[in-house]
């Protein structure tokens, strides 16, 4: 231990050990000040109050952690491992003052079986506008913890089921129920614990499994969160004649519905249910999709409103189209809203005019629809809808796929923000 002190005639007695010193703001000696300041046990901290620093290896390709994403091989007390073992000391890296600056640094020599590094650093640091050069034996820990390469590798060898979810929507289209789905599985530990690996690809997911059972509990979960057709193929990889055992793996593919809350649909005549040839509007999405007619007749909300299954709609798939997505919704204000039934359900139909946000103070262009947001909408409010008028109408393919009865809206009310 040494202090770097001014060189000055006049000298006080440290008020702790009394060793005579360089009078400073404390009074104290330099080792005086470096054992209050309690150097190493600061260096010796591991992060977040660990009584040790740890260093990750990896078993199966021994090499050490740098970083999340990178890791390197590095021999015994070589400069590359005491690097890693620099910047796992806390105190090291630490911005908070008094800074503590590395002078030196060296391997004290440890058993090589002992999982434990001894590096002895020399630290120098200002305390009190005294300066302490202080040499400091530090241990760390070394642990195992397989790197994202091996896991990789282990993961492409080991798995024998896949689940592959999939919605498949134009690319400017929210992606609301893959997101859903998301959260209803970072929310779910139990159902997410023999995942062996998650890759997120184009369109969905890929989920990992040892095998076709975890997979089919996987994939019976996400038909019960959201509407999906499920199918299973299988696969021979290899075949041993002499035991006669077959190694298969399994893909499960869970195509989820691609309508997301929100959604206009166009559903062409000919298609089941009594929304065939009419415009939708998805209300809600389950385990099936909760549809309700863009334009629904007067006093006739139950029949104005489906539930799609899954099994119905990739039975006719071709026939329902997403004619508009949640955005492409424009705020409307709400003029004057007429109540058409007496009802205490969750929708109740009326007749409301409206105009468009951004026509205010510019035309006098109001529009009159019927909307199953009575209940939830009074003049002044603004309401997300689709603008037909502007974006639809006059479409033949669109008017030819609908029923003639069906008289398009010029607006179709959404929901209130
Ligand atoms: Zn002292
Ligand atoms: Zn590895």
């Amino acid at each position: 231990m040494q202090a770097v002190a001014p060189l000055t005639a006049v000298q006080i007695p440290c008020c702790l050990c009394g060793v005579l010193t360089a009078p400073n703001a404390a009074n104290q000696c330099a080792s005086c000040l470096a054992q209050e300041f309690d150097l190493k046990g600061r260096l010796q901290r591991g992060p977040s109050g660990a009584p040790f620093a740890t260093t990750y290896q990896c078993r199966e390709c021994r090499r050490f952690r740098r970083t999340e994403k990178h890791h390197e091989h590095a021999g015994p007390e070589s400069p590359e491992l005491l690097a890693i073992c620099l910047k796992a000391i806390p105190a090291l890296q630490s911005t908070a003052e008094p800074r503590l600056h590395l002078i030196d640094a060296g391997w004290v020599w440890t058993e090589p079986h002992s999982m434990r590094w001894k590096v002895r650093l020399t630290v120098r640091t200002e305390i009190q506008a005294v300066t302490v050069q202080q040499r400091v034996v530090v241990e760390l820990h070394n642990a195992f913890r397989q790197c994202n390469d091996c896991n990789r590798e282990f993961t492409n060898r080991t798995w024998q089921a896949l689940v592959q979810l999939r919605q498949k929507r134009s690319d400017d289209a929210p992606k609301k129920g893959l997101t859903a789905l998301e959260m209803a599985l970072a929310k779910n530990k139990e159902i997410r614990k023999h995942v062996l690996k998650i890759d997120a690809v184009r369109n969905g997911f890929d989920f990992y499994f040892l095998s076709l059972s975890y997979a089919q509990a996987f994939s019976a979960y996400l038909q019960r969160v959201g509407p999906m057709r499920v199918k299973t193929s299988k696969k021979l990889v290899s075949q041993d004649f002499t035991n006669n055992t077959a190694n298969m793996k399994y893909t499960v593919v869970c195509d989820l519905v691609p309508f997301c809350k929100d959604d206009l649909v166009l559903i062409k005549k000919g298609a089941k249910g009594k929304l065939s040839g009419r415009l939708a509007l998805v209300t809600k999405v389950s385990s099936v999709v909760h549809l309700m007619d863009s334009s629904p007749k007067r006093e006739a909300l139950l029949d104005s409103q489906m539930e799609l299954s899954p099994d119905a709609y990739y039975k006719q798939e071709k026939l329902y189209t997403i004619l508009q997505a949640s955005n492409r919704t424009i705020p409307f204000v709400v003029l004057d809203v007429d109540l058409l039934e007496n009802s205490v359900e969750k929708y109740c139909l009326a007749d409301v005019q409206v105009a468009r946000q951004s026509d205010f103070g510019v035309n006098d262009e109001v529009f009159n629809c019927v909307t199953h947001l009575g209940h939830l909408i009074r003049p002044g409010d603004v309401v997300m809808g689709y603008d037909l008028v502007a974006t639809v109408g006059g479409d033949w393919e669109v008017e030819e796929s609908l029923h003639n009865s069906f008289v398009l809206p010029d607006v179709v009310l959404v929901k209130k923000i």
